[in-house]
């Protein structure tokens, strides 16, 4: 069957001020479906095509003949992450992932310090991420569409600093958008459950 284009999580004009509407519907609209639409491609008629996207990510990690098909489907698998690690509901780290953060950063202030210098720093297009590795959380950058994801690391949260996350809204100004999305917009909920995956 093919992949579909997941639904957001909140109405397009759910996360203005900091993403305009105009700006979710591009990213997810355009840029999103169109890693979809390359997955279904690029997958059809190969032993792929069966697999949910999360394996498809890892099966396709390192093959040299699939390279297209591993950063379709890491872009699809990164963006679905990506809107599901943004929420318009202010919240901020509790519970275990709070205790965590200052175990291992000190506190939140200084998180978010380190996930803004990751994400103003990936050079041209790429992503930032909390994850968990042997049990402490790091901060992490990905380039173009590579991901934690099956490689021993489990993302928490991500940023997505490519530049059609932010150009619409922020022109060039990207830790501007970074900025206003750490101070706005972390799903803390979510973090916690990905947290728990692993901590249950
Ligand atoms: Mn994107």
């Amino acid at each position: 069957m093919p992949l579909s284009l997941p639904d957001l999580p909140y109405p397009t004009h759910a996360l203005v001020p900091v993403l305009s509407s105009r700006t979710l519907e591009l990213h997810h609209g355009r840029h999103q479906r169109g890693y979809v639409d390359s997955v279904n491609r690029l997958a059809a008629g190969t032993e792929l095509a069966e697999l949910r996207l999360s394996e498809m990510v890892t099966r396709t990690r390192g093959d040299a003949d699939r390279v297209a098909l591993f950063n379709a489907a890491a872009q699809a698998w990164n963006h679905e992450f990506y809107w599901r690690s943004l929420s318009p509901k202010l919240s901020s780290p509790s519970g275990r992932l709070r205790e965590r953060i200052e175990a291992d950063f000190g506190g939140w202030p200084q998180l978010r310090g380190a996930l803004a210098d990751a994400a103003t720093g990936v050079f041209g297009s790429g992503w930032a991420w909390l994850a968990l590795q042997a049990g402490k959380l790091v901060v992490l950058r990905t380039s173009n569409a590579e991901t934690p994801l099956g490689t021993g690391t489990t993302p928490l949260l991500t940023l997505d600093v490519w530049e059609h996350a932010y150009y619409v809204d922020y022109e060039n100004r990207r830790a501007d958008y970074v900025a206003a999305l750490l101070d706005r917009l972390p799903n803390w909920d979510f973090a916690a459950a990905n947290f728990d995956l692993v901590h249950a």
